[in-house]
């Protein structure tokens, strides 16, 4: 078994219930797990591997709650640009019918790559977009996670309600059979999905939306399924007032009512944005313990508000961070977010806004527990050894190195991310991908990405100025 030792870090911020720092610290790695952490650690047996982590912050990996990675190849377009949730959706999904096992692999590469890259090492992801007859969508994204070495919990997303069902932006040939669905659910949890202590790919179930995109027997028959396989369940909720304005007319009731008839809350749930909420849905979503994976630059991006953060904290609500997808971020990056959820709630909540010591334990113990892990997100012996080193001795950084927690999330960036372990195996070295040839992908992806929206112009002559 492979011992790696981490040696002298400035600091080591635990994200324990204690939220202890130790200055000067060691942490000693064997195999997937940390086994202790300390000053001037004794070592009873010779290590494999020393890393010298002085002039670095060393922290538990970021934890992605909410992703939609093949949107990295549908970003930064004319058509898009400017619209808000609704109008973005029409012009989006009309895109998606032209995926393939190709472009979802592309964008696992890039949006799994730039999340590990800003210091991720567990994400999520919501893939919803199947196109009829196109199979094996998601075992396409699992396997680049593999490649890359980051710790997976793909989400077999779908959509039932089309265009011809009442839908005003998702084409008919996207929705899919509920059948068809339950059994592909039960195909890949069979194949992939691994409940163990430090499991590296976790399956979990996922309508897109829950009555505007999806059917009631689609939400109730995923409900079931996830019971009885004990995996967990994922969706939009309450994004915008558009939403919450549907579902009043359509159901006569608020989103988080809506799936609160169909037992949709609890511990085992999660669900992206949930930023139109009254003070009882707060409330309700605390108390069931349904997680919340809140994405601030995707709800900046489409206009859609700002989630009550204070208030669902205050609440006691379990609580993470998503970078959402691509399509209306328009990246993958972790430190990015973290910075914007920090300054989006001081915009807003001014003295009430989480500091920034609350919002790297958002972004990573609280993660965890969004996606029921607790074997993650905390640096503690008996843990999984999913370890970031941030190296803040470095010209940008100088002058700010007084509270390393501050200095991550209010002066930080990417470039501050030097090496990420997973499992105790290495994934970035130097901030660079160590498992893959970043070029050689970059190059790839670029060409399938062209070649989609290519594809796409034959319906969307607009597309053509992005070619
Ligand atoms: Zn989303």
């Amino acid at each position: 078994m492979k011992r790696i030792l981490i040696k002298n870090a400035d600091w080591i911020l635990t994200m324990d219930d204690n939220k202890s720092r130790v200055r000067n610290g060691d942490i000693l790695v064997e195999g997937s797990a940390i086994v202790s952490i300390g000053q001037n650690l004794e070592l009873p047996v010779p290590v494999d591997e020393v890393i010298d982590a002085s002039g670095k912050i060393v922290i538990p990996g970021f934890v992605n709650t909410h992703h939609h990675c093949w949107q990295s190849l549908v970003r930064n377009i004319h058509v898009a640009n400017g619209l808000k949730l609704e109008p973005w959706l029409a012009v989006v999904y009309d895109i998606f019918q032209d995926i393939t096992p190709e472009v979802v692999e592309a964008g696992a590469y890039v949006g799994l790559g730039e999340l590990l890259k800003s210091g991720c090492t567990t994400s999520s992801d919501h893939h919803y977009a199947h196109p009829r007859g196109v199979e094996d969508l998601i075992d396409s994204e699992i396997s680049v996670a593999s490649k890359l070495g980051i710790r997976f919990h793909p989400t077999r997303g779908n959509l039932t309600i089309g265009k011809s069902q009442g839908s005003p932006h998702i084409p008919d040939t996207l929705t899919e059979d509920v059948d068809h669905i339950l059994a592909d659910y039960e195909r890949l949890i069979n194949k992939y999905h691994d409940p163990d202590k430090f499991s590296m790919t976790r399956i979990g179930l996922a309508p897109c939306w829950h009555g505007l995109d999806s059917t009631e027997e689609i939400l109730t028959g995923t409900l079931a399924m996830a019971r009885k396989h004990k995996v967990q369940c994922h969706s939009h909720l309450a994004e915008s007032m558009g939403e919450v304005e549907a579902t009043i007319a359509k159901f006569g009731c608020r989103p988080v009512e809506y799936v609160r008839r169909l037992g949709w809350l609890g511990e085992d749930i999660y669900f992206a944005h949930c930023v139109q909420l009254n003070d009882d849905e707060v409330k309700l979503l605390a108390e069931t313990g349904t997680g919340i994976a809140h994405c601030p630059i995707s709800n900046m991006f489409l206009n859609t508000g700002v989630c009550r953060v204070p208030d669902l904290l205050e609440s006691g609500a379990s609580i993470g961070i998503g970078v959402d997808g691509a399509a209306s971020n328009n990246a993958s990056n972790m430190m990015s977010e973290i910075r914007t959820a920090y300054l989006v709630h001081r915009l807003t909540y001014g003295q009430r806004a989480p500091r920034a010591e609350q919002i790297l334990e958002m972004a990573t113990v609280g993660g965890a527990r969004v996606l029921g892990r607790d074997d993650i997100g905390i640096i503690a012996p008996g843990m999984a050894a999913d370890i970031v080193l941030m190296d803040w001795d470095q010209l940008q950084y100088a002058g700010g190195k007084n509270d390393p927690a501050a200095c991550i999330v209010m002066s930080g960036d990417s470039k501050m991310v030097d090496t990420v372990m997973v499992n105790g195996d290495i994934v970035v070295r130097k901030g660079s991908l160590a498992k893959v040839d970043e070029q050689e992908i970059s190059t790839r992806v670029n060409q399938i990405g062209n070649k989609l929206l290519k594809t796409a112009s034959a319906r969307i002559p607009e597309l053509k100025m992005d070619i």
